[in-house]
């Protein structure tokens, strides 16, 4: 067995990167497949419960949803809970997979009454093709024209009644006519600790791995809010727990394996540290301009608002000001750096 407890990930690799790497291949063993068995999100079960019921009772397809947070929070996993609770198919693609509009005419041909269609990061989508989306998810049809110039024709194609679900990291990259057919927009949040450590015990019961409550305490609260990352951590501090300890994940191993990967108390990464401190250390504190900061930091803009910046707002780390992000004293804390009061514009927004 070789397990890579060196610092040397390939950035997309890292281990609380949100988006999914190749060692999360067998997510699908641990994905819910019940309302029920779906843990957390409340507010968005309590609504899609009622929505379900109601569309079943009435032998209908459910509306159209979209479904919007960050990475790793369920967006994929709800919807396959909705296609079961449903009892119907579901048939994934995603915003980026479709390169011609051709592609997405398939799609909607090939699918069945009352199948789900999901279609991951819609804010992917071409534009041009997102037109074909709009007569299909208001009546059920499309129109497709063949051959071009004068002797071009249009075909009326009827399509069974179908749901369309969409994920996105980005609502408000979504063009209005297309946010305004979807029937349902449900908002999922970061999960709390008592969550994920739920999330975490019934993985670990899943996949057969030995864990004491503190040990699943520990990964839950370093893993932001996100059910992928506590997965992933739960399988990485295992591999340590079988190679350093006798296989059962305590506190201490859960906190030794995953200080090794550099994930400290809090669940920050090297990245995160790097934003704080760049933020002070060259912008004593903020407020800076998102794209300045990733400029300073070597990252794309789109990841360190779509990936870091939830975690790090939610755990009050920094602030969003109108003239960029600022770091809190919290921020300066956690770092073992002396806190400078600040400047003015922070010092009136957490007042
Ligand atoms: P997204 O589509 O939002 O990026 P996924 O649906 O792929 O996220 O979820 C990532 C992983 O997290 C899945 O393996 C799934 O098992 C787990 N997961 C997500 N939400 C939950 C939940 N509410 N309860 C248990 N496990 C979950």
């Amino acid at each position: 067995m070789s397990i890579n407890f060196s610092n040397d990930f390939d950035e997309d690799e890292i281990i609380t990167s949100t988006s999914s790497i190749a060692e999360d291949k067998s997510e699908g063993s641990l994905r819910p497949r019940t309302l029920s068995e779906y843990i957390g999100q409340e507010k968005a079960k309590d609504s899609l419960y009622v929505f379900i019921n109601a569309a079943k009772m009435r032998n209908e397809p459910l509306d159209h949803v979209l479904l919007h947070g960050p990475p790793g929070l369920g967006k994929t996993t709800l919807a396959s809970v909705i296609a079961n609770e449903m009892g119907v198919n579901m048939r994934i693609t995603s915003g980026p997979a479709i390169e011609k509009p051709g592609d997405l005419v398939a799609m909607l041909t090939n699918l069945n009454e009352g199948d789900i269609l999901f279609v991951d990061e819609i804010h992917r989508l071409n534009r041009a093709y997102e037109e074909i989306l709009y007569p299909a998810m208001e009546d059920y049809a499309i129109d497709i024209i063949i051959g071009k110039g004068p002797s071009a024709n249009s075909i009326h194609l009827d399509l069974p009644k179908f749901t369309l679900i969409g994920a996105t990291t980005r609502s408000g990259q979504l063009t209005a006519p297309l946010r305004d057919r979807f029937g349902v927009t449900l908002r999922l949040e970061l999960y709390t600790k008592e969550e994920l450590k739920k999330i975490v015990l019934r993985s670990a019961d899943i996949l057969g791995i030995g864990i004491e409550d503190s040990g699943a305490s520990e990964i839950a609260s370093r893993s932001r809010g996100t059910p992928r990352i506590a997965n992933r951590m739960l399988k990485r501090v295992r591999d340590y727990a079988q190679v350093k300890a006798d296989g059962v994940i305590t506190s201490r191993v859960a906190d030794e394996a995953l200080s090794l990967l550099e994930v400290d108390k809090l669940g920050l990464d090297s990245l995160d540290r790097r934003m704080l401190r760049a933020i002070i250390e060259y912008y004593n504190g903020g407020p800076v301009g998102l794209e300045t900061l990733a400029a300073t930091i070597n990252e794309e803009a789109v990841t360190l608002e779509d990936v870091y910046e939830p975690y790090l707002l939610q755990s009050g780390f920094i602030i969003r000001t109108p003239r960029g992000r600022c770091v809190t004293r919290n921020a300066y804390e956690h770092l073992g750096l002396k806190y400078s009061g600040g400047n003015s514009d922070q010092t009136v927004l957490e007042l």
